[in-house]
């Protein structure tokens, strides 16, 4: 006899008996277990029907969604299924908003089986990130170069799917075509690596090229020394505007220079060109004279009449008076063209210096390589607008030499020059790259110090000042130590570059009046 054939009430006699056999105590629980052992049916707890219709009629449903996975919650309730309640509650969820607090969710059904709530918050999610991961793409692509055409179709057609309004609900297969992409983003973003890197050995071989082709221009040759440091990774857009600037400096000093003794050498050549033809014409002339010279004394000779003579010595006057013009008015081109070989001589005396007021036009002061006011100016404004745009602090240092006067008059004006160049190496190494040195004036720089607060300001020009007084600036032998006095200024919100560069002079001057070798901050 199998027991679906038995009657229900010989199952509960047989479930009391076994209790009572087994010894068991007579609970409602231990009374349920032997009777669905007895009956063959699975021992499940007994269906909370109420409580679980309860708990559906709590359920909210403002959206369609909502209402038809509750429909289902109630009908799986209904029919006394486990699974059916389980189903009906993951669904419903996924008609929640993201934003609706997990705890309501959770509360709803202490106890179960159902996690609610990543099953709540997952699909939601997922259409907006999605929507985040597409947008990431898109600013990433111009980074990625436009080379490669099926890259780009590749990432349009990624995009478009992420970008499907049921995009979500297919998260399998954009999965997949994410993972492609991002492959072949590796691949991309090697290959503009080394893009850069092999672009950046061209410059540097240019730039080399440029330092080897003007040997005997000290300016120059500090200049694409400056420019080949500057172009060493780790490069940012700060030091490769540094480099644009001096490139420009470099490629306009060099064209003028090249203009220039271009047009010398035309002038150089024409007369040249005048003076040989002026040569050979009188060569010719004289030896033609000579030939006629020649020929009158023979025909004097031979003559056997004064009759005879007149015409020779006609002939040989008016030869004699051509040729005493000719050499007159060679003598006076000579003359001419020396003028003017001297008057190349100076024009070509003064290119150096006219290259040297050139370079003044230029941003860099040619003594120290620092920025000139012009190159100043122009840094300055770009990292005010720098400020302005990303909210950083900039400090603006201003320092003026001690007693610089008195160094001149002790060891002469080079040595003071060089006293001037050591300090301007000297702030280049130990300020960071992105700092900017600039000779505001005699013996006054200006320094510009992005991302810099106050306090950290003038903690750097107490680093420059404490680095002055361990290397020395050597005088032939001497050891001469430089001292300077400061004002450092940071730029306020609604304060331009040159009233805080005055700030930091007035400051300055405050240090200088405070017993000068100290910084002051405005
Ligand atoms: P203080 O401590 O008050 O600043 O005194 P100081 O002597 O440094 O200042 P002052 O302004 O009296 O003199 C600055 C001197 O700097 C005067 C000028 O001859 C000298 N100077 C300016 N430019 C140059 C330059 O390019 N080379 C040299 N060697 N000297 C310069
Ligand atoms: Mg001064
Ligand atoms: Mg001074």
């Amino acid at each position: 006899m199998t027991t679906s054939d038995r009657k229900p009430f010989e199952i509960a006699r047989d479930a009391l008996k076994q209790i009572s056999a087994r010894k068991m105590l007579p609970t409602p629980a231990n009374y349920q277990a032997i009777y669905n052992e007895i009956a063959g049916t699975p021992n499940d707890p007994p269906f909370p029907l109420e409580r679980l219709r309860d708990i559906a009629r709590a359920l909210p449903a403002k959206t369609p969604g909502q209402l038809k996975q509750r429909a289902l919650f109630e009908s799986a309730i209904g029919q006394l299924s486990w699974s059916g309640v389980k189903n009906a509650l993951v669904a419903y969820g996924g008609f929640t908003p993201a934003a609706a607090p997990h705890g309501a969710g959770a509360s709803l059904v202490p106890g179960s089986a159902v996690t609610p709530v990543p099953a709540q918050s997952a699909p939601a999610l997922t259409a907006e990130f999605l929507a985040q991961i597409a947008r990431m793409i898109e600013f990433m692509m111009p980074a990625l170069g436009d080379e490669d055409e099926r890259f780009g179709e590749q990432a349009r057609t990624l995009l478009a799917a992420m970008r499907r309004p049921a995009a979500e609900s297919d998260v399998g297969a954009v999965k997949l075509m994410l993972a492609n992409f991002s492959h072949r983003v590796s691949f991309a973003a090697e290959e503009q690596l080394e893009v850069k890197s092999t672009l950046l050995k061209l410059l540097q071989l240019i730039i080399q090229n440029i330092g080897a082709l003007c040997v005997d221009d000290r300016w120059l040759k500090g200049q694409t020394d400056a420019l080949i440091a500057a172009a060493m990774p780790p490069l940012t857009l700060r030091r490769l505007d540094d480099v644009e600037r001096r490139l420009k400096d470099v490629i306009l000093k060099q064209s003028q220079a090249k203009e220039r003794l271009l047009d010398a050498q035309t002038e150089m050549r024409q007369m040249l060109a005048v003076f040989v033809e002026r040569l050979s014409h009188m060569t010719e002339s004289t030896s033609a004279y000579q030939g006629k010279l020649e020929e009158t004394a023979r025909l004097i000779e031979q003559a056997k009449s004064f009759a005879e003579i007149t015409p020779v010595l006609k002939e040989i006057v008016g030869t004699t008076r051509t040729i005493a013009s000719d050499s007159l008015s060679a003598r006076d081109q000579l003359r001419d063209m020396q003028e003017r070989v001297a008057a190349s001589e100076v024009e070509l005396a003064k290119l150096h210096q006219q290259l040297d007021r050139i370079s003044a036009q230029a941003r860099h002061d040619p003594l120290t390589g620092a920025l000139n006011r012009k190159g100043l100016d122009e840094a300055l404004e770009r990292e005010v607008s720098s400020v302005r745009r990303k909210g950083l602090p900039l400090c603006i240092g201003m320092l003026d030499i001690d007693n610089f006067k008195s160094l001149n008059d002790r060891l002469g004006h080079a040595s003071g020059d060089s006293a001037l160049t050591h300090l301007a190496n000297v702030a280049r190494e130990v300020m960071r790259p992105q700092d900017s040195l600039a000779r505001y004036g005699g013996e006054e720089f200006v320094l510009l110090l992005p991302d810099t607060t106050l306090d950290h300001g003038i903690e750097a020009m107490t680093r420059l000042q404490r680095e002055l007084t361990k290397r020395f600036f050597m005088a032939g032998s001497e050891k001469i130590l430089i001292t300077f006095s400061a004002g450092v200024a940071q730029l306020g919100e609604e304060e331009s570059g040159s009233e805080a560069i005055r700030r930091a002079d007035q400051a300055m001057y405050l240090a200088k009046r405070a017993g000068k070798n100290r910084v002051l901050g405005a």
